[in-house]
């Protein structure tokens, strides 16, 4: 495996970086650490003529704790946001979550805003950042918005993201008091066949929130609608509803075959890390209900 010939460009700004990227058209695409672009490169399953290194651009750098939430920068990599004390200290399940990606060669160049714009299906982050309701700051050092991450994804490789247009930040809320949350994946190969994040909130041992994100297994991310079957639910109860919920969850949704395993396969996978990701959560929410 040969990469074709390439010009690196490596602006210092948001800005240079994008009006280079809407300069160069079709021919030019953003780079971070380039763990799926230059494979994707290497297996001519993509072909650009001119790479735009973001690795200089400090707007894509840093964690920053603000209000209620954290600030992650996009070209931050795996690795750095695993050994993050404002991460830990807002979001403790998130290192955990990121330790388990790939490897540490991958995670000690791989950027969390590569594996969301890259949009692989199979991907730990997307389901976890999805569950835990972050948001996406696009911009182009002029303008910016924002995407719940749960809309950025349009399918297996798309995302809303317009030509030009960089992830500059990821936005987690702090995880509140009563409020826990599980990340459960799987993995055969080098990705995981099947992520499951789930985010309980309890008041008085009564379950008042509720959101469950199925990933790997389809294009994108799934919400199912079932997790409403839980709300209301007290200590008594919720163990039957957490088994309705995963049943129901399975059979709603409906997984691509792939080298993973088949569809039924992975429904299967759906609904026994379904209760074990709401099981855990249901735990965590536990030990800090008041
Ligand atoms: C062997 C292996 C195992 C893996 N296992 C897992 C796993 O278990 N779980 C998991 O979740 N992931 C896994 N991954 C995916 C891994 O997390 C990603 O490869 C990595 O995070 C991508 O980051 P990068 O900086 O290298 O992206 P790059 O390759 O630099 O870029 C990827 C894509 O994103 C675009 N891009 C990058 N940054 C931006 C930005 N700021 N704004 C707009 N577009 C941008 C690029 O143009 C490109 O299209 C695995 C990858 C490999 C190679």
């Amino acid at each position: 495996m040969k990469l074709p010939p390439f010009e690196v460009h490596r602006p210092s700004s948001l800005y240079d970086a994008s009006r280079l990227l809407r300069d160069l058209g079709g021919d030019g695409v953003p780079i971070n650490g380039g763990t799926e672009l230059l494979l994707a490169m290497k297996l001519g399953l993509a072909q650009y003529d001119h790479l735009v290194d973001l690795k200089r651009v400090p707007e894509l750098r840093g964690v920053r704790p603000i209000s209620t939430s954290v600030s992650i920068g996009a070209g931050m990599t795996h690795r750095e946001l695993e050994g993050s004390p404002v991460i830990a200290e807002a979001v403790g399940e998130m290192p955990r979550m990121l330790a388990e990606v790939a490897n540490v060669r991958v995670r000690s160049v791989g950027t969390i805003g590569g594996n969301l714009c890259f949009a692989d299906p199979h991907s730990d982050p997307a389901t976890f950042l999805s569950a835990v309701e972050a948001t996406l700051v696009l911009g182009d050092g002029s303008t910016s918005r924002r995407v719940p991450v749960d809309q950025f994804f349009l399918g297996a490789y798309e995302t809303v993201l317009e030509h030009g247009e960089l992830l500059v930040e990821v936005t987690v809320p702090a995880v509140p008091v009563g409020t826990g949350i599980a990340h459960m994946r799987m993995k055969v190969h080098e990705r995981p066949a099947v992520t499951v994040a789930a985010k309980v909130t309890l008041e008085r041992d009564t379950i008042v929130r509720a959101r469950l994100v199925v990933g790997s297994v389809c294009g994108a991310p799934v919400l199912p609608q079932a997790i409403d079957k839980l709300i209301g639910a007290s200590r008594g109860t919720w163990s039957e509803r957490v088994r309705e919920v995963a049943a129901a969850s399975a059979a709603a949704v409906a997984p691509v075959a792939d080298a993973e395993g088949s569809s039924r396969y992975k429904q299967a996978l759906v609904e026994v890390f379904v209760r074990r990701a709401l099981d855990a959560a249901l735990a965590n929410a536990s030990g800090f209900t008041r």
